[in-house]
């Protein structure tokens, strides 16, 4: 499930220059995952609504510094 967050900024895909995008998965951890291929950051848990934005900083984070794990399917 995208979510979005008014104070973060993604910059674009370190791979393939497509848009970033923050993901919740399952309420309880969030990443960043390309629209275009699919590559992610690691995943941040949290546990309360305080947790759940500085996971979403955390990851837009690393993100933003390129820390990306290329995901490619067809390997
Ligand atoms: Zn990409």
């Amino acid at each position: 499930m995208s979510v979005y967050f008014e104070d973060i900024e993604l910059q674009d895909c370190p791979y393939c220059g497509g848009t970033g995008c923050l993901e919740e998965e399952g309420g309880w951890c969030l990443y960043v995952q390309c629209l275009d291929c699919c590559s992610h950051t690691a995943e941040f848990a949290f546990h309360s609504e305080a947790e759940r934005a500085e996971a979403a900083r955390q990851a837009a984070h690393i993100w933003n510094m390129g820390k990306v794990i290329h995901s490619r399917p067809d390997d």
